[in-house]
């Protein structure tokens, strides 16, 4: 029967020698049964174990009581195995050991699977304590009852704080009713729920955090939810950054919605150009419609065809643009529109061009407004200021012009009496002569009015004096699309003399060739304004491309009162000339080449060997 038992199984007498072992030993260790019987079995025990298995034996035989002890046996092959030999005593009828019996039980694979197990167990906790998130588990009823290093090192709490539902001391405030209302979902879930959702929890230090709150279930044999297991990762940074990011964005758009303005992108040799949204709507393009060059050019006013915001595609070498268009949109309105496009280098090296696109609509309507009013100003002021000082010239003059009538007559009347009132007649001729003299004070006195001080300011750079028109005339300039070519050398000298009234020549000049560009209804719109030095004089030509002389003499322009112009009065190119020469310089007007008129003017320049200008009046007069 011993024999039969698949496990290891002997006799021993009541003083532990052993009296008997089955075949399943036999088998297993190699050793005869003769071999093993007394005290033989021993040699099959790892010797590091039979210390241990001989104490529990003694133990046993000394009190008599069942014992275990878990020894390696070596199998036949030298292989040892772990076995659980349990002893048991075996009483006669008055109650005294006759024998012992023992069993012993292959445990080797279950001492790997505990080895493996508690090697996991240590693994698992080294995982959950390292892992860069909170950990932590619960029961099916919500109720916690583990939570890792980090849970703890994060909240500065205990883990017998946190268990049950002490974790949720950690919520904030705001979050508390949102977070319990995701926590009974999750736990109402069939683990099939809404896992996952946002909430802060509080640092050690007070402070909150945004953490991302992600469980799963683990289910039992049977399928039913076993446990809940919770990670908590702090997404506190990223949703700041995302916040910031949502916030800028929504400024962006608020300010580009603001300003009337759209944005654009476009790499160099594309076909297409990315717009946003905003520009779109700015076109009137359906959304999403690839923004050709065609497509672009479609809308664009036929007269301003060669500034057209498709010329971006013609973009190379990394140039920026900036201009001003109008488009024509389908209801028949005119949009103005400002484009500036930006070279930008990618990281791949391709040249990329980044552009806003504005509607200036209003401003531009505004602006005009702005310079008609200015105009009709000026005229008004020019008008008015001019009548004030034609009539008090008339009052002052009219007098000694009427009494040399009256006189002359008188005169006439004394000279034709028989006989000849010779003596009545020298007295009418003295007073002709007394109010002739008048006359000419009053000519000479307006004359000292203008010149009531000598020039004798600092010197000035001339170009900036004319850039500084150039920008007063910028509207004007820009409503009429004509443009300013500037050059002057880099040595040219500073000039003397009065800049108010020097700019007011500039002006002049430049305003009469905007006319003539105005009325010539072709050809291209540019106006030339060219600096140059000689002879220690400074000279400064405006050339323009408008109507020119036509066959009148150049020299007529500077008459007063000659005009050519509906609205003019023909008195700006006199008095200019009156002041360059008041200045020691001249103007003059030639046929341009091929087209239009220049206007010349030089003054001296601060190296003049001469510097010294004279008054605007007395004998200056060429
Ligand atoms: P106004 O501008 O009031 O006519 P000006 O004395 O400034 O008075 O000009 C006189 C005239 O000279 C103009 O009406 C015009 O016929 C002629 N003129 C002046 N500048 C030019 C120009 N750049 N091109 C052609 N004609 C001009």
């Amino acid at each position: 029967m011993f024999d039969l038992l698949p496990v290891m199984a002997w006799s021993s007498f009541a003083d532990g020698t052993c009296e008997f072992l089955n075949k399943a030993h036999s088998t297993y260790t190699g050793l005869s049964r003769e071999a093993s019987r007394r005290w033989g079995w021993q040699t099959a025990i790892h010797p590091q174990d039979l210390g241990h298995r001989m104490e529990k034996w003694r133990e046993s035989l000394a009190s008599g009581r069942p014992s275990e002890a878990e020894v390696r046996i070596r199998r036949h092959d030298g292989v040892y195995r772990w076995f659980l030999l349990r002893v048991e005593p075996f009483f006669d009828a008055s109650g005294a050991i006759v024998r012992w019996y023992g069993a012993g039980t292959d445990i080797e694979d279950r001492k790997h699977a505990e080895a493996n197990w508690s090697a996991s167990e240590e693994k698992l906790s080294l995982i959950f304590n390292t892992v860069p998130m909170l950990v932590w588990s619960c029961l099916p009823d919500g109720s916690a009852d583990f939570f890792n290093d980090q849970w703890c090192d994060y909240t500065g709490t205990s883990i017998a704080d946190s268990e049950g539902w002490g974790w949720t001391v950690a919520l904030h405030p705001d979050d508390f009713r949102h977070a319990m209302e995701g926590w009974c979902a999750v736990l109402l879930s069939d683990g099939n729920g809404p896992p996952a959702f946002e909430l802060r929890l509080r640092r050690a230090d007070g402070m909150y955090r945004w953490f991302w709150l992600q469980t799963t279930a683990a289910l039992d044999h049977t399928g039913a939810i076993e446990r809940w297991y919770v990670t908590m990762t702090d997404i506190h940074d990223r949703k700041m950054a995302e916040d910031g990011e949502r916030r800028s964005q929504a400024l962006l758009t608020e300010a580009k919605r603001l300003a009337g303005l759209g944005i654009f992108s476009f790499r160099e040799g594309a076909d297409s150009m990315a717009w946003c949204n905003a520009l779109y709507n700015m076109f009137e393009f359906p959304l999403d419609t690839p923004v050709t060059r065609e497509l672009i050019e479609q809308r664009t006013h036929p007269d301003d065809a060669s500034l057209s915001f498709g010329h971006v595609f013609d973009a190379r070498n990394g140039r920026n643009f900036e201009e001003r268009v109008r488009i024509l949109m389908p209801g028949g309105a005119t949009k103005f529109i400002q484009y500036c496009a930006y070279a930008t280098v990618t990281l791949s090296g391709e040249t990329e061009y980044i552009g806003t696109v504005q509607d200036v609509t209003e401003q531009h309507l505004a602006a005009e407004e702005l310079i008609l009013a200015r105009n009709e100003l000026a005229q008004a002021a020019k008008a008015s200021s001019l009548g004030v000082l034609t009539a008090s010239i008339a009052h002052e003059i009219n007098q000694p012009l009427s009494g040399i009538v009256m006189n002359a007559n008188t005169c006439l009347r004394m000279l034709n009496t028989a006989p000849t009132n010779v003596e009545g007649a020298v007295e009418a001729a003295q007073r002709i002569i007394r109010d002739g003299n008048r006359a000419a004070d009053v000519v000479s006195r307006l004359r000292k009015l203008f010149s009531q001080k000598a020039i004798t300011a600092s010197p000035w750079s001339l170009p900036c004096a004319t850039g500084d028109i150039i920008g007063l005339l910028q509207g004007d300039l820009r409503k009429c699309r004509i443009s300013v070519d500037e050059s002057y050398p880099a040595d040219l000298p500073q000039v003397r003399g009065d800049r108010i009234q020097v700019q007011q020549v500039i002006q002049n000049l430049l305003r009469n060739a905007i006319d003539a560009i105005k009325a010539a209804s072709d050809g291209p719109r540019r106006i030339r304004v060219v600096g140059a030095h000689r002879d220690g004089f400074v000279s400064l030509s405006v050339g323009d491309s408008g109507v020119g002389f036509a066959n009148a003499d150049p020299e007529d322009v500077f008459k007063t009162f000659f005009t050519t112009k509906r609205d003019g009065m023909g008195i700006g190119l006199s008095i200019s000339r009156w002041i360059i020469e008041a200045h020691g310089g001249k103007l003059i007007a030639q046929k341009g080449d091929g087209r239009g008129a220049i206007f010349t003017f030089s003054i001296p320049g601060e190296q003049s060997p001469n510097p010294a200008i004279a008054p605007l009046s007395g004998s200056h007069k060429s």
